[in-house]
Order: C-alpha cells, then sequence, then structure tokens
C-alpha cells in the first residue's frame, strides 16, 4: 500500500505578509469611505470617489501579491490597478450564455471553457489574455492543482503567452507537475513491489 503523505497545512490563506498588513488595507478603506460619507457629495463624485478607493486597495493587494511573487521566485509582474468594473461582469455574462467559446487548449472541447489564469489571482496574476489558457473545467481543475499528465501539460503552448507567465509556468508550475509525476511513478512501484 503507498504510504500516505501528510500535507503541512498553510497557516495563512494568502500569505503572512497579505494577512499582516489586513488591518492597514481594511483602515485605508475605511478612511475613503468615511470621507465619502461625511461629505454631501454629487452622486457622479460619489461614484468616481468610490472606483479611487477601490483603485488603491487593489493596487495596494496587487504590489503586495507581485513582491511575493518577486522575492519568492525573482518573477516580475507589471501591477494591476483596474478592479472588476459592471462592463466587464456583463460581458461576462453575455459569454457564459454563447455558444462560442474557445476551445479547450488541452482537449479541445468547446461545449464550455473557462478562463485559467496561468499566475494564479492571489499572487496578482495579471487579468491579461496572454495570462490566460482557455480550458474545459476538467482540465481547468486538474492545472489548477498540478495534476496534469505529462502528454497534457506538452499540449499546452506557452510560448504565446505573457513572458512573466512563461516564466511562472516554467519555474513554479512545472515543477509542482514534476513532483505529482514523481509521486504516480513512486505509487506504481510500490503498488507492483
Ligand atoms: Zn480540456
Amino acid at each position: 500500500m503507498a504510504k500516505l503523505k501528510v500535507i503541512k497545512k498553510n497557516k495563512y490563506l494568502y500569505g503572512k505578509f497579505y494577512h499582516n498588513t489586513f488591518e492597514f488595507r481594511k483602515a485605508l478603506h475605511d478612511l475613503f469611505s468615511s470621507f465619502i460619507k461625511k461629505h454631501n457629495l454629487d452622486l457622479k463624485t460619489h461614484n468616481n470617489l468610490i472606483d479611487l478607493r477601490n483603485r488603491t486597495v487593489a493596487l495596494l493587494n496587487s504590489w503586495i501579491g507581485s513582491k511575493k511573487l518577486e522575492t519568492k521566485f525573482g518573477i516580475k509582474i507589471p501591477l494591476q490597478t483596474t478592479t472588476p468594473s459592471i462592463k466587464n461582469f456583463l460581458e461576462k455574462q453575455a459569454r457564459s450564455y454563447s455558444n462560442n467559446y474557445k476551445p479547450c487548449e488541452i482537449c479541445g472541447e468547446k461545449r464550455i471553457t473557462h478562463y485559467c489564469h496561468i499566475i494564479p489571482k492571489n499572487v496578482s496574476g495579471p487579468s491579461d489574455e496572454k495570462n490566460y489558457l482557455y480550458l474545459c473545467p476538467l482540465h481547468h481543475h486538474l492545472f489548477d492543482h498540478n495534476r496534469l499528465d505529462k502528454k497534457e501539460w506538452e499540449i499546452i503552448d506557452f510560448s504565446v503567452k505573457l513572458e512573466a507567465s512563461q516564466e511562472y509556468a516554467k519555474r513554479v508550475r512545472l515543477v509542482r507537475q514534476q513532483r505529482f509525476w514523481q509521486s504516480i511513478k513512486n505509487e506504481r512501484s510500490v503498488n507492483k513491489s
């Protein structure tokens, strides 16, 4: 029987620094909110300030994520200053009812495919077409959990993606994938003996 591997759980979901700066980021958010509330603003100014508040906090979050990526893996990514907008949301909704999905970049399935971030969102992976793979739900899940098989991994053409995404794929994801391939190999050899 294969040995059970004990997985060490992360104490902090998004890393210690992200956790430790939570109060500061919340205070910044509240500072904006109380300013907006205190002044009797016309609707347009009100909305613009809300937008500025959201962008400021998003920029700070993005900076934290990008620093993590830079210190841990030496990969630099551009800071993101955009926040999800109603327009993006509606476009995404419209897409989900269309029959024009781009085919899965691994298996060609096109009944439904997702945008899959190569550099994940929690380390500020850019919302950029070139940081996405189009993957069917199964391959999306397997990709996120580094459980693709070798053939599936090799089908993906990373050369057309952002340079930072290629680096991340090679230096982070591929290493985790290789660990997975090795673990299957070990399991097989244990089962044989
Ligand atoms: Zn697929």
